[in-house]
C-alpha cells in the first residue's frame, strides 16, 4: 500500500530519509517500522520568511517497496530501411526529434557541424586558455548543441505539462538523475550533461539513424518549392524532408536562408550583460542568514523582472554555485553566458540582466546599425550566398537581419574592448549606476580574464540606462543585491534567437517550402533545453503527418 503526503518541513528532515520516516512516524501516525521506503515526488523551497521551508509531496510506501524505474520507459524500436529524414543539429531541438521519429517509425539522419560531445570539450579549453574559438566547436557548436555545456536547468515557462514530463522522462532514461522528475526547478548540471548525451546519440545509431559530425549544412536542396535535402561542406548530399535545429548562433544558416528566399523575419530579442556576485552574498541574502546557505540548502537562486521605459528588465538563466562561460561561437566576438556544475558549489553565482529589446528599438533608437562601410560588407556575405539579389531585395533582407547585426556589434565591441582576445570588459555594478570606471575588479569565475571598461558609457544608451534603473529597483527589493561586489561582465547577446523562421502553426512546415520544418531555439520556436526538446518532437510528429500526408 501506498499514502501520500503533502509536508512543509524543515531542510534536516527533508535531506534525510530516517528523519523523514520518523516525522511521518511522529506526525501522520503511520508505523514506523511498516514504511518499507518514501518517494519525493515534488519538492521546493519557501524561503519567503525567516524560517526556511522545504515543501514536498511525499509518498510512503508501507509494507511494499517501490518498482525499479522510477521514470517512464519509452521503446525505441529498429528503424533500418524506413523513410530517412535528415536532422540538422544535435542540440536538444535534433536530438529530440531524431529519438521521436524512431518512436514514430523514421529514420533519422543527424548532420551536426560540431565534434562529438568529448571531443569538444578540449575545444572549450582552448578557449580560456590560447584565446581562440573554433568556429566549428565552441559552446554553441558540437554534439548537445548549446545545452551540452550548458546550465542543465531543465525548468520552462510552457505550461503543458504532459510534454515536459516526458522530454524529463527520456532525459532519465539516458542517464539523468530522477531528481529531476521532482524538483521544482530540475537541473542537471554541465559535468552530467555530456554522457546523457552521449548515451542519446547511441539510442539514434543502434535503431539504424546516423549521427555524421563536423559535418556542416551549406545549402537546402529545393525543388518547385519543397525540400529534397541538403548539400553539406564534405560534399555529400542527404535527401529527405529536413527538420532543421541549427539553434541561434548558427548566423550563416540565416544568412542562406535570407539570401535565398527562404522567408524569415526579424524578431526582438534582450541583450546584457552578466552578473556575478559571491554565492555567499546571494545565500545570505536570499535565506536571510549571515552563516548562508548551511548544510542542507542548495545555492540560492534569485529571479528579478520590471519595466522600465516601455521595455522588460529581467535576470535570465540564474546559475548558483556556478561559472562565467566565454560563449563566442567565431571570431572578432566576444559573449559570455553561465552554467554551474550539479553540486552547484562554486563560489560565485550569476545570472543574465538583460534589457528586451526590439526591432524597432535598432530602427528608429539613437543606435545606428546602418553605416556604409559596415552596410558594404553585409550585402558582400548575402550576395555571396546569391549573386543575383537586387538592391531593394538586400535592403529587405537587411531589415530582417537586423537584431542579428545588432548582436554582432555588441559582441564585436566587447572583444574590442578585450584587446581582440576572450578578456571581457567588466564593471563593478555600484560603479556602473554611479557612472563610474571601476579602479579594480572582484575575482570572478570568467576565467579567460576580465579589463576594467565603462559599460555605461559604450553600451548603447537604450540598454544601459534601462538596466541601471533595473539595477536600483531590484536593490531595492533586496537588501544588499546592488553592490559593488558584483561585477557585471559584457556581453549577454545570445538569449534569444534574432530572426524567426516562419512556419504554419498546424503543419509546422516553412510557410513557402515544403517538407522544411524549423525546429527549436534557432527557429524563434523555443528558448530553453525543454522547450527545444518538446519542439523537437513536435517537428518529428509534423514530418510523420507530412509523409502520411
Ligand atoms: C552556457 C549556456 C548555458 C545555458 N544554460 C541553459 C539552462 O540552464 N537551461 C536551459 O533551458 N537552456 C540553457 N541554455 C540554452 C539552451 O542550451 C538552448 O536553448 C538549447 O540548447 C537550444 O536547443 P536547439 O536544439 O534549438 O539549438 P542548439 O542547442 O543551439 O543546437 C543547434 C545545433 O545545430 C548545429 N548546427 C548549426 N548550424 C549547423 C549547420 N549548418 N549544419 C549542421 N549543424 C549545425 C550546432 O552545432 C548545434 O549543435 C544555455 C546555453 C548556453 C550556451
Amino acid at each position: 500500500m501506498t499514502q501520500e503526503f503533502q509536508l512543509r518541513i524543515l531542510p534536516e528532515i527533508a535531506a534525510n530519509e530516517q528523519k523523514l520516516k520518523e516525522y511521518l512516524f511522529k506526525e501522520k501516525g503511520l508505523n514506523l517500522r511498516d514504511i518499507t521506503a518514501t518517494r519525493i515526488l515534488k519538492r521546493s523551497i519557501d524561503a519567503r520568511q525567516r524560517t526556511i521551508f522545504v515543501n514536498l509531496k511525499v509518498r510512503a510506501y508501507i509494507r511494499e517497496m517501490p518498482k525499479d524505474n522510477e521514470y517512464e520507459h519509452t521503446i525505441y524500436n529498429k528503424v533500418e530501411g524506413k523513410p530517412q529524414v535528415i536532422v540538422v543539429g544535435a542540440g536538444p531541438g535534433g536530438l529530440f526529434a531524431a529519438l521521436r521519429l524512431i518512436e514514430l517509425g523514421l529514420r533519422p539522419v543527424v548532420i551536426e557541424r560540431g565534434k562529438d560531445v568529448r571531443e569538444r570539450k578540449k575545444d572549450l579549453a582552448q578557449i580560456s586558455r590560447e584565446h581562440t574559438v573554433d568556429p566549428e566547436s565552441n559552446y554553441s557548436f558540437g554534439e548537445g548543441g548549446a545545452g551540452a555545456y550548458s546550465d542543465g536547468k531543465l525548468y520552462t515557462r510552457s505550461k503543458k505539462r504532459g510534454n515536459i514530463d516526458k522530454i524529463l522522462n527520456v532525459f532519465c532514461q539516458h542517464g539523468a538523475s530522477t531528481a529531476i522528475l521532482v524538483d521544482a526547478h530540475p537541473h542537471i548540471g554541465t559535468d552530467k550533461l555530456p554522457r546523457v548525451i552521449e548515451n542519446m546519440r547511441n539510442t539514434i545509431i543502434e535503431c539504424g539513424g546516423e549521427v555524421h559530425f563536423q559535418t556542416r549544412m551549406e545549402a537546402l536542396i529545393i525543388e518547385n518549392d519543397e525540400v529534397k535535402g541538403i548539400e553539406t561542406n564534405t560534399g555529400k548530399t542527404f535527401l529527405g524532408p529536413v527538420i532543421l535545429a541549427t539553434g541561434h548562433s548558427a548566423r550563416d544558416v540565416y544568412r542562406w536562408l535570407a539570401a535565398n528566399h527562404v522567408a524569415i523575419e526579424a524578431k526582438g530579442i534582450a541583450v546584457g550583460v552578466r552578473l556575478e556576485h559571491p554565492a555567499m552574498l546571494i545565500d545570505q541574502i536570499q535565506y536571510h542568514n549571515k552563516e548562508g546557505r548551511g548544510k542542507y540548502l542548495p545555492a540560492a537562486e534569485y529571479s528579478f523582472v520590471t519595466q522600465v521605459e516601455g521595455r522588460g528588465v529581467y535576470s535570465f538563466c540564474m546559475c548558483p554555485g556556478g561559472f562565467i562561460v566565454p560563449a563566442a561561437s567565431g571570431p572578432e566576438q566576444v559573449v559570455v553566458n553561465g552554467m554551474s556544475p550539479s553540486n552547484r558549489g562554486s563560489r560565485w553565482s550569476n545570472s543574465g540582466m538583460v534589457v528586451e529589446v526590439q526591432p524597432e528599438d535598432l530602427i528608429s533608437g539613437e543606435w545606428r546599425v546602418e553605416n556604409g562601410e559596415l552596410a558594404a560588407q553585409r550585402n558582400e556575405q548575402l550576395l555571396a550566398l546569391n549573386p543575383s539579389l537586387n538592391n531593394s531585395q538586400l535592403s529587405t533582407l537587411n531589415s530582417q537581419l537586423l537584431p542579428l547585426y545588432f548582436q554582432e556589434e555588441q559582441e564585436r565591441q566587447c572583444w574590442l574592448q578585450g584587446g581582440r582576445r576572450q578578456t571581457a570588459p567588466a564593471q563593478r555594478m555600484q560603479d556602473f549606476t554611479r557612472k563610474k570606471l571601476s579602479y579594480d575588479l572582484p575575482e570572478s569565475s570568467y576565467s579567460p580574464g576580465l579589463i576594467s571598461s565603462p559599460l555605461h558609457f559604450w553600451m548603447p544608451e537604450f540598454i544601459s540606462k534601462r538596466l541601471s534603473l533595473g539595477f536600483q529597483q531590484f536593490g531595492r527589493y533586496s537588501h544588499g543585491f546592488l553592490t559593488n561586489e558584483a561585477v557585471m561582465i559584457g556581453v549577454e547577446t545570445r538569449t534569444s534567437s534574432p530572426v524567426r523562421i516562419v512556419r504554419d502553426k498546424e503543419t509546422l512546415q516553412h510557410t513557402t517550402v515544403r517538407g522544411l520544418f524549423p525546429c527549436g531555439e534557432g527557429a524563434g520556436y523555443a528558448g530553453g533545453i525543454v522547450s527545444a526538446g518538446v519542439d523537437g518532437e513536435r517537428c518529428a510528429e509534423a514530418v510523420a503527418n507530412y509523409f502520411n500526408r
